[in-house]
């Protein structure tokens, strides 16, 4: 072996230069155009402005420009914005334990001229003139003053210029206007008083109308249709509180990126705020559909660290068992409202009324919760004769009649929003599940016992599951006990089994198969129960009377979900007569 001479080995330490040392630590705040628009909007924002406009050109490589009506940078101080750590919104260490404000590290203004050219205009508020600043790199220079209006526009050019390494990774010019465009489109969720427009050479691409209400930006971006669906919610467990709004069930997106988290009113990402979400809307889902939200968490400065990251995008919270519930329980409550019972609460949490909501801009909620049925009925615009309480919320369904079958498949109903059809198999999996677990919540559900017990055979994993979980099967409706070292006497099955047509063996086999496979205990029972449901539902390409399809959506109507089954799928499809006046040219 070789030594290798190492280059440079015998270099002696210098400190770095501070140019460089600048652009080193500018990398970890500022990655690309979004990461200076998220610095420059969240400065205006602390200035107090309710007036932003962000412009880009060429993606923001050649400019990026924030313009505000905040309350401005006194003249004599706007050199000292660009000043390494210099803030003006940490007084001492320990404010750090009392953020209240989104900027506070003051290394924003000094990390984009370390990789860029940047202009601040800025006149404080009452002052006769303003200052203009230019900085590059370390250097800061000052022109002399001038009347300016009140408030600060920042102007940065030729981003990376100087970092050609950081040029390489930015993508292409559209990829940067999005990128930016997530930002300011969260910020415009977030404070929804805020005028926040964005133009990207010279085109208007975004805008938040500034009317305090957070579903004019969910329409503006999502849709009127999604912003009149949506949720109101708020709730407070211990020193967290919750609030914002949520997608009803039917509403939902094959990916994340519809669910805003606001922490602090500081736009974060955070994992266990998303599983705390979706745990709520557990079964009413589609596996690979997610919710819509836009959610704001308080908790005490003092039980959160947003110092976890330079950009203050990832942050920590000393109690996240608590931060969970308090997500889980005020979504559920909301969630919960669309179902029969109107105006529920769960556990202390209670669902805010839309009109309370929209008045206060979700930023100061009473609590409050009785009027939750008026909510549901303007939720969904016309509300359907049936009733103006219970049968208008969202997931219910109205009055059906029965047509006729298709396909031997689909039950074809008629009801007051138009033509529905409903997968029979689907729809009697989610009335079976609904009444297992209704029963399965106070005693074991019925057994049928065998005349004499049947020996099956099973895995070396299936036995030894069985082996395991033997106590658990009882409440199923399996008496069961293993035998020898590779099989099971079987006693007793869910009497619920014997109508469908699957063999209780192979269900007792899937659910020990569950159960050896995933290794995860807490939900097998809720997933056993969703196993025996599907296998005794009646199966596709069974023919059914009049009478029987009748039967089977009087019962689907009292279910809690009628409009998924038990694994998220729908039940049904909805044909509304407006989409069919359409289709047959009725009406343009
Ligand atoms: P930080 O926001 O962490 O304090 P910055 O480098 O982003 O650090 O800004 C430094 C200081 O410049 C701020 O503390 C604030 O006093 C001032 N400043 C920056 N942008 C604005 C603005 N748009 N309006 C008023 N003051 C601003
Ligand atoms: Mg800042």
């Amino acid at each position: 072996m070789t030594t290798v001479d190492m280059p440079g080995r015998h270099a002696p330490i210098r400190p770095l230069d501070p140019a460089l040392a600048a652009k080193v630590a500018a990398g970890e705040v500022i990655e690309r155009p979004a990461s200076v628009v998220k610095e420059l909007l969240e400065n205006s924002i602390d200035a107090g402005a309710t007036r932003v406009s962000v412009e880009l050109e060429e993606g923001g490589q050649r400019l990026i420009r924030v313009r505000d009506d905040g309350h401005g940078i006194a003249a004599d101080e706007a050199e000292l914005a660009f000043g390494s750590h210099a803030t003006s919104k940490m007084a001492a260490l320990h404010d750090l334990q009392d953020m209240r404000t989104l900027g506070f590290r003051g290394e924003a203004l000094p990390s984009i001229a370390a990789v860029a050219e940047v202009e601040l205009a800025t006149c404080a508020a009452g002052a006769p003139r303003g200052a203009v600043v230019h900085a590059r790199g370390v250097r800061v220079t000052r022109g002399a003053p001038r009347g300016l209006p009140p408030g600060t526009t920042v102007t940065v050019r030729d981003l990376f210029a100087a970092v050609p390494a950081r040029l390489k990774f930015l993508k292409s010019r559209a990829g940067e206007v999005a990128a930016a465009q997530t930002v300011v489109a969260h910020y415009a969720l977030a404070y929804p008083h805020l005028r926040l427009s964005l133009y990207s050479d010279g085109r208007p691409i975004f805008s938040a109308p500034g009317t305090g209400r957070v579903a004019d930006v969910v329409a503006s971006l999502y849709g009127a249709e999604v912003a009149a669906r949506m949720l109101p919610l708020e709730g407070e467990h211990r020193d967290t509180r919750v609030w914002g709004l949520c997608s009803p069930p039917d509403v939902n997106r094959p990916s994340r990126t519809y669910q805003s988290f606001f922490v602090n009113g500081r736009w974060v990402r955070n994992r266990m705020l998303g599983i705390a979400l979706e745990e709520a809307y557990h079964t009413h889902l589609m596996v690979g559909r997610h919710p819509l939200c836009v959610l704001h968490i308080s908790v005490p400065p003092e039980l959160l660290d947003v110092n976890v990251h330079p950009t203050k995008s990832e942050i920590r919270f000393l109690y996240d068992r608590e931060v969970f519930s308090a997500v889980r329980n005020a979504v559920g409550a909301a969630v919960l409202s669309t179902m029969p019972e109107p105006g529920k609460t769960l556990s202390g949490i209670s669902v805010a009324t839309e009109t309370e909501a929209m008045e206060q801009g979700l930023l100061d909620l009473a609590p409050g919760g009785e009027e939750g049925s008026a909510t549901a009925t303007r939720a969904n615009g016309d509300g359907d004769a049936a009733g103006p309480t219970a049968r208008s919320r969202p997931d219910m369904l109205p009055l059906l009649r029965v047509l006729g079958q298709a396909s031997s498949l689909y039950i074809i109903a008629e009801g007051g929003e138009g033509l529905y059809m409903v997968d029979q198999h689907a729809a009697h999996e989610r009335i079976i599940f609904d009444d297992l677990m209704a029963v399965a919540a106070d005693r074991p559900i019925d057994a049928q016992f065998l005349l004499e017990p049947e020996c099956i055979e099973l895995s070396a994993a299936q036995f030894a599951a069985l082996e395991e979980c033997m106590d658990d099967l009882a409440p199923l409706g399996f008496a069961v006990e293993p035998f020898g070292t590779a099989a099971a006497l079987v006693r007793a099955v869910p009497s619920v089994l014997s109508g469908g047509g699957a063999d209780p063996h192979d269900v007792l086999r899937e659910l020990l198969e569950g159960r050896a496979v995933k290794g995860e205990v807490a939900d097998w029972r809720e997933r056993s129960l969703t196993t025996i449901a599907c296998k005794s539902a009646v199966k596709a390409g069974q023919a059914l009377s009049m009478e029987e399809m009748r039967q089977l959506i009087y019962r689907l109507e009292r279910t809690a979900r009628p409009r998924t089954c038990p694994h998220g799928r729908p039940t049904m499809i909805l044909l509304s007569a407006s989409q069919l006046e359409r289709e047959f040219g009725r009406r343009g």
